[in-house]
């Protein structure tokens, strides 16, 4: 098969699109023909390498995905030849503290595909079957394939962390990323306002067809006091931060007295300098939060088919012309997620 892969850590020219063997189906395992997969910036991590990390390569990159079932291995029974199936990236041991209490993104052993085992960005890909759901019928292969990293990340991050309530205030900074835009569709789902921030024009425009209420271009306005005029000097119930460093001063100033800040990632760096003096005066909840487990991935699949949650499809590309895609990435170009289709 064809697959986008790397036999080196590097920058975007170590991205080969190359024939490799094809994956074969183990026991519980299940061998999907790949129609859709979806970039996140997870990919740039790993192409760049991670910290004491080593992978066998050559190494195919990709943790989202959707297509056929094509083979069923051994004790894998969950689903038939030709099945419509998107992916979960979790991989977690089912044994350890945490998994007995199903929270499975603290797995002490946690792993996701594409970052510690092969990944999607192939015509075929294999998983164990209990990372695969249905596709629900109203939905395409590449919104699937667009699913289920961010919105399983940003649900746990609002639902169960955040504890997002009804007509909550919520800041989300740098919208566009797909975790950014997912917040965006479920802090609406919740009916509450969305304070969102960009450098882009456009991508303030979009957002705001999406559903935000206000939004600021942070390059030509002063981000903290729009909202804190907004909000009749009260600040927001929850920040949402994927940025850090570069934003992480304003989520303190930006959150309410009691307010929570929930971080995911932090692309523009991890070290940001903090004022402790009012995280203890505001009594803020600052919260960390990784992908999701097994019961939230199911309760954003159900909302995807029910359609109350869609995911924001921003551009496709063939899977051969991955690397322009992750250039495009790499630029933060995007509004949403961006899609390879095979
Ligand atoms: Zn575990």
């Amino acid at each position: 098969m064809k697959a986008l892969l790397i036999h080196q850590h590097g920058g975007l020219e170590q991205i080969r699109f190359e024939e490799i063997d094809d994956p074969q189906a183990g026991s519980g395992q299940v061998r999907v023909r790949t129609q859709a997969t979806s970039l996140n910036h997870l990919d740039l991590h790993i192409l760049g390498g991670l910290p004491g990390r080593a992978l066998a390569m050559p190494h195919i990159l990709g943790s989202d995905g959707a297509g056929l079932v094509d083979e069923t291995g051994g004790g894998a029974d969950r689903f038939s030849i030709g099945d419509r199936v998107m992916l979960n990236a979790v991989l977690s041991c089912g044994k350890c503290e945490f998994c007995l209490e199903s929270q499975h993104s603290l797995c002490v052993k946690l792993r996701l595909v594409g970052e510690n085992s092969s990944g999607t960005h192939g015509e075929y890909f294999v998983v164990p079957e209990a990372n695969l759901r249905k596709i629900p019928e109203s939905i395409s292969f590449e919104e699937a394939a667009a699913f289920s990293l961010v919105f399983q990340t940003a649900w746990r991050m609002l639902k169960t962390r955040a504890r997002i309530r009804s007509g909550d205030d919520v800041f989300i900074h740098g919208i566009g990323s797909g975790v950014s835009t997912a917040a965006l569709k479920i802090v609406k789902l919740y009916g509450g306002r969305v304070f969102a921030s960009s450098s882009s024009d456009e991508k303030l425009k979009l957002a705001r067809q999406a559903g935000a209420d206000f939004c600021y271009n942070y390059t030509n306005s002063d981000v903290v006091k729009e909202v804190l005029g907004t909000t009749g000097k009260r600040g927001v119930d929850i920040v949402v931060d994927t940025v850090g460093a570069a934003t992480w001063v304003q989520s303190i100033q930006l959150a309410r007295k009691g307010g929570k800040i929930v971080t995911c990632g932090a692309t523009s760096g991890p070290n940001p300098p903090t004022d402790i003096r009012s995280i203890f005066w505001k009594q803020l909840e600052i919260l960390g939060s990784t992908m999701s487990s097994q019961q939230e991935y199911q309760e954003v699949v159900d909302l995807l088919a029910a359609e109350k949650l869609k995911p924001v499809v921003d551009k496709t590309f063939p899977l051969s012309e991955g690397k322009e895609a992750l250039q495009y990435l790499q630029e933060q170009k995007q509004f949403g997620k961006v899609v390879l289709v095979v």
